[in-house]
């Protein structure tokens, strides 16, 4: 422990870290969790961010006697665990319910234009966009809603744009049992447009395409669709 705090703390490893963060990079697909991550209840670890954020408004030099801050700590705490970190503990992933493919619709099934909303993992800053996210059926449909749910659960965490991609695919090709799954992410990422580099215009897309969207005009297919209007 005391070697890694003297290690990150050298400004070569600082630099590294540092471009780790603008350039994006993540280091896997599993969210990197800690060993005992949910051993605290939610009270808990609102009751000890709230502390925490506090000492950080504080060393920031703000006032946290005036009545406009003083209820700031828990309101962020309260947000982090029960709202926008709340993806982070499976006990909140939606619970699926298939349906039978009734009609044998052998056609692919889109669900576009899902707004999100994430956090960038280097800076904690909001990451926002559409998902547009499609497959074929194996034999089983899935609600239409619970794809928005599915992309909302992996959204609210700290996140890396490629791994929520990647996270909504796997889902789904697990919940449905079939490898014919697309994922389209279309972002903005406040890190970049707010500070940094300070672009306002770019949006950063991502894909995934497994099965049969690999197929030429299948991929077509279904990224004409979600470019139509
Ligand atoms: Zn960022």
């Amino acid at each position: 422990m005391k070697q890694k705090e003297i290690l990150l703390n050298t400004p070569q490893v600082d630099k590294v870290l540092e471009d780790m963060g603008e350039d994006h990079i993540s280091t896997s697909f599993e969210t990197p969790l800690r060993e005992g991550a949910f051993n605290m209840d939610d009270e808990q670890k609102i009751t000890e961010i709230e502390k925490r954020f506090g000492e950080i408004m504080d060393i920031l030099g703000l006032d946290l006697d005036d009545d406009s801050l003083r209820g700031t700590p828990r309101r962020v705490a309260k947000m982090y665990v029960k709202e926008v970190f709340s993806g982070l503990n499976p006990k909140n992933k939606p619970q699926v319910r298939l349906f039978d493919n009734k009609y044998n619709y052998d056609q692919m099934i889109v669900e576009k234009d899902i707004t999100f909303y994430s956090h960038c993992e280097h800076h904690f800053v909001p990451i926002y966009g559409k998902a547009h996210v499609a497959y074929f059926s194996s034999g089983k449909v899935i609600g239409l809603s619970k794809i928005n749910r599915f992309v909302q659960y992996f959204a609210k965490r700290p996140q890396v744009q490629e791994r929520l991609t990647i996270q909504i695919a796997r889902e789904m090709q697990n919940a449905l049992n079939t490898k014919d799954v697309a994922v389209v992410i279309d972002a903005t990422h406040l890190c970049v447009s707010s500070r940094g580099v300070g672009d306002t215009n770019s949006r950063t897309g991502t894909a995934h395409f497994c099965g049969k969207f690999n197929e030429e005009n299948i991929k077509r297919e279904f990224l004409n669709y979600i470019n139509s209007k």
